[in-house]
């Protein structure tokens, strides 16, 4: 009984659409109210330094001296506390998906 109850259920799961998307060869539709991705204008930067010492994962180090704004894009979870936070509007979450990555490179603007 229960072998033909297994058997029924594997059939009538093996003939049902795939409830997962082969990401990342089909793209994901970000759900409604999605985050998404941060992104840096750097036209209006002063290097204040506020959202980096924001950030609560570290995600963000700014370097005034240098002029250098740098991002880790693995360490940032698009919490929105830079973007609240930054005085220029230099920062906003684009509520997409990011592409996939392979290498853990920084993003450095500067
Ligand atoms: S808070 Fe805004 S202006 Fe200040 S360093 Fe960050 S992005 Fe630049
Ligand atoms: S969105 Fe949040 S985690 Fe990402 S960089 Fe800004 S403050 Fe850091």
């Amino acid at each position: 009984m229960a072998y033909f109850t297994m058997t029924k259920m594997a059939l009538k799961w093996a003939l049902k659409k795939p409830v997962t998307k082969q990401y990342p060869f089909v793209p994901r539709v970000p759900m409604p109210g999605a985050r998404g991705q941060l992104e840096f204008t750097k036209d209006n930067c002063t290097y204040c330094t506020v959202c980096g010492k924001k950030c609560p994962t570290k995600a963000i180090v700014v370097n005034r001296q240098a002029k250098k704004w740098t991002l880790d894009r693995l360490l940032c979870i698009s919490c929105n506390a830079c973007v609240e936070i930054c005085p220029k509007d230099c920062l906003q979450l684009n509520g997409h998906h990011g592409t996939v990555v392979v290498t853990k490179d920084k993003e450095i603007h500067g």
